[in-house]
């Protein structure tokens, strides 16, 4: 048996790990301040320039630390990598998509330190916003390429088409599929960063019957992408997992679908606002109905919260003011892969719109997490029925639904 270690041992040996940890941050910060450009833009200029205030900095850099999972004492860490946020080059490739990613990240009606931050970023090439076109286009990307390799950041918006080896998608003046400009920009990156469920795991483009067979970037070329899911996916969890990387010199852990743990470990549902009301059985059961009014929980009109993953309700969007979910419609499942075909289409639970039969069916939609999913589902269910019959309630027809089923399997 494990020796049990005291409390004060324990503690010992966390602020030991936290040392170490703070050192490893300051070389690796060190290192990119001595490597790298100056910013094109400087970030504390732009903050007073916004109206941002010291105070304001301060809070977004504690919100941040306790994102990133980090204890209090890294926030000047957080800090110093958001000055050196700038000076890291990104090129940002655009394959099958809408551009809906890189509009929800620039639009903003205020901004707020992430959105400065975004706007600080060193974009060596970006084809929506950067004025250069054709050649002149294709020798920026090449001479970003030489002059940083081994060291920029490729981030990738959108989905990579294979049909007719890689032909229905051809950019550029000499019509190089897209496949080709990405294993050409990939083999001299730092990391590949995939913005949007598109990019990540083919999304709208790969959705059935998905003629030009697109797929994602990870899928495509066979390699490790840190996959930013979301359609759109939240600006917050970009620049969070760029700061780590800043930070670390390395990417942050990554769940089984390559997404971020800090942004994408908890389930949409365990957070939500409504979740009270999930638990206590009160349900909008249609549109407009006195439940959707009191701001009840939007399951049975198809809310996809239990199966996930994302801290879509924590951060928010629109400069943090809102989230479907808080809007009154129902999360559609754009965090997990191929939910165009098994979840955003069906206004009513998983359940009734595929084989019927309880959250069960979370096992039967390809999700690579759902199955945790649903049995936790079950498990919680039993657990508030249990809670009801303690206080002598009913419990709500949900909660006996999933309970019966978790007895009868
Ligand atoms: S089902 Fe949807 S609305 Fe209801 S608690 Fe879960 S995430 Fe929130």
């Amino acid at each position: 048996m494990g020796k049990v270690i005291g409390s004060d041992e324990y503690g010992r040996r966390v602020a030991k790990h936290y040392r170490k940890l703070m050192e490893h941050c300051k070389v690796n910060l060190d290192r990119i301040e001595a490597e790298y450009p100056e910013p094109f833009l400087n970030f504390k200029e732009l903050l007073k320039e916004r109206g941002v205030s010291r105070r304001a900095f301060l809070k977004w850099t504690s919100a941040m630390t306790a994102a990133l999972m980090l204890p209090p004492l890294f926030r000047p860490v957080v800090a110093r990598a958001a000055e050196a946020f700038g000076r890291l080059p990104v090129v940002w490739l655009h394959f099958a998509e809408c551009t809906g990613c890189s509009e929800a990240f620039l639009r903003c009606s205020y901004p707020n330190v992430d959105d400065i931050l975004l706007e600080t970023i060193s974009l060596e090439y970006h084809e929506t916003l950067m004025a250069a076109a054709g050649y002149q286009a294709e020798q920026n990307l090449e001479k970003c390429m030489q002059d940083f390799a081994g060291k920029f950041i490729c981030v990738i918006e959108g989905a990579l088409p294979q049909g007719l080896r890689g032909q229905y998608l051809r950019l550029g003046p000499k019509g190089k599929t897209g496949i080709q400009i990405a294993k050409e920009v990939v083999s001299k990156a730092a990391a590949v960063v995939c913005i949007g469920s598109c990019s990540a795991f083919g999304n709208v483009q790969a959705a059935r019957p998905n003629p030009t067979d697109a797929a994602g970037v990870g899928k495509v070329l066979g390699i490790k992408t840190v996959n930013i899911a979301g359609c759109p996916p939240n600006g917050v969890n970009f620049t969070g997992t760029v700061l780590h990387y800043l930070m670390f010199g390395d990417l942050p852990a990554l769940d089984p679908l390559g997404r971020p743990i800090w942004a994408y470990g908890k389930r949409i549902h365990d957070v939500c606002e409504r979740r009270p009301h999930y638990d206590a059985g009160e349900f909008v059961e249609e549109w407009g109905d006195a439940g959707a009014k009191k701001g009840w929980c939007l399951y049975k009109v198809g809310c996809k919260g239990p199966y996930t993953y994302g801290n879509c309700g924590k951060a928010r969007y629109n400069d943090a003011v809102s989230w479907p979910v808080m809007a009154g419609h129902g999360c559609i499942g754009c965090y997990e892969p191929g939910f165009w075909d098994t979840m955003a289409p069906f206004e009513k639970p998983i359940d009734e719109s595929t084989i019927g039969g309880g959250d069960r069916t979370a096992d039967n939609i390809g999700l690579a997490l759902t199955g945790v999913t649903a049995a936790g589902i079950a498990a919680h269910a039993v657990a508030s029925a249990a809670v009801h019959r303690k206080k002598g309630e009913a419990p709500g027809k949900e909660t006996v639904k999933a309970a019966q089923e978790e007895k009868h399997g």
